[in-house]
């Protein structure tokens, strides 16, 4: 009877651990299919004239929420990586695997062939292949453009993206 007792409160033990365990997995809200959603800036020159994507032809308009969860293969590139709210410097990442050249095919543009990418400062002769990080500040120029470093420094800051992502925006996080 004893050891038919213990055996008892063992199991009670045990099923009192896994409820406690789910509430608290469940609580931390941590779900496979977490939305994925960082922020990068760029800024366009040809020569020296700053190329302006403030406009809402270059806006992503459709709401977010219709990202479905069970394809995100099906992702087009205008869905991983766009701009919102007018604002043409603030590129919103939607999918990890998301690359400048997504976000330039999204925006239906077509960068010059001579374009120079520098990426955080660096240049990057394949910057167009290169997955969009958070923070990322991507300056595009080509060989008549005057001042690199000047423009590098002018980009929107991780300041300037951090407000834009606490921001409210259309997309609805
Ligand atoms: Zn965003
Ligand atoms: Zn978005």
């Amino acid at each position: 009877m004893k050891a038919n007792r213990t055996r008892i409160i063992s199991a009670l033990v045990v099923i009192f651990l896994i409820i406690i365990g789910f509430i608290y997995t469940s609580s931390t809200g941590v779900t496979p299919h977490e939305e994925f959603h960082v922020h990068a800036a760029f800024q366009q020159f040809i020569g020296d004239e700053r190329q302006s994507y403030a406009n809402e032809q270059f806006m992503h308009v459709e709401p977010c929420t219709l990202d479905d969860h069970h394809n995100d293969s099906a992702k087009t590139p205008d869905e991983k990586a766009h701009l919102h709210d007018l604002n043409g410097e603030v590129v919103h990442v939607h999918d990890e695997t998301a690359t400048w050249n997504d976000f330039f095919t999204g925006l239906g543009v077509t960068l010059p062939e001579n374009a120079i990418g520098y990426i955080n400062g660096v240049e990057d002769n394949n910057f167009l292949d290169a997955p969009i990080e958070n923070y990322d500040r991507l300056l595009i120029v080509d060989e008549n453009t005057t001042d690199i470093d000047g423009k590098i420094y002018n980009l929107p800051s991780v300041e300037d993206i951090r407000s834009v992502e606490n921001a409210s925006e259309s997309c609805g996080n």
